[in-house]
This record gives C-alpha cells, structure tokens and sequence, in this order.
C-alpha cells in the first residue's frame, strides 16, 4: 500500500511506500518513520498513488477548494 504523508522538517508532500519503514524527504533529505507520520492519504496501486498525489497537490495550490470524498473509478 502507497500512502501521502508531509516530510516533519520541511512539509514537503511525498509517497511512501508502506513495505518500508523509512521514507527519505527528496527536497531537504530528512529522514522520518513512516509510523510516526501522519497519513494523508492511502491508495493501494501505483496507479491511485499518482492520482491520489495529483489531487492533494491541486488541494494545497492557492485557491484551490477542498473538496471532500474520493472519486469513486468505474
Ligand atoms: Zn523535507
């Protein structure tokens, strides 16, 4: 499973992969404990993962209205 969290040092938005335990942040190098972090969002497919990063990226632009729910696909 591919969950979103935010980086504890600098807030970056990134994927981590949940068969880690470590997820290294790629903007300032900060590693962190995927369990001490808190999970944005869950997706079980790479695929979801992209989409799921897609929509929280849009949801932190300016301006951007949070929409609540996910897309349900098919
Ligand atoms: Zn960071």
């Amino acid at each position: 499973m591919y969950i979103a969290v935010k980086c504890p040092r600098c807030g970056e938005l990134m994927l981590a992969n949940t068969d880690n335990r470590t997820r290294s942040c790629q903007r300032c190098g900060h590693r962190a404990e995927l369990r001490t972090l808190r999970v944005i969002g869950r997706a079980g497919t790479p695929a979801d993962a992209v989409e799921l990063m897609k929509r929280l990226k849009e949801k932190e632009g300016p301006g951007a209205d949070y929409k609540p729910g996910f897309k349900h696909i098919g």
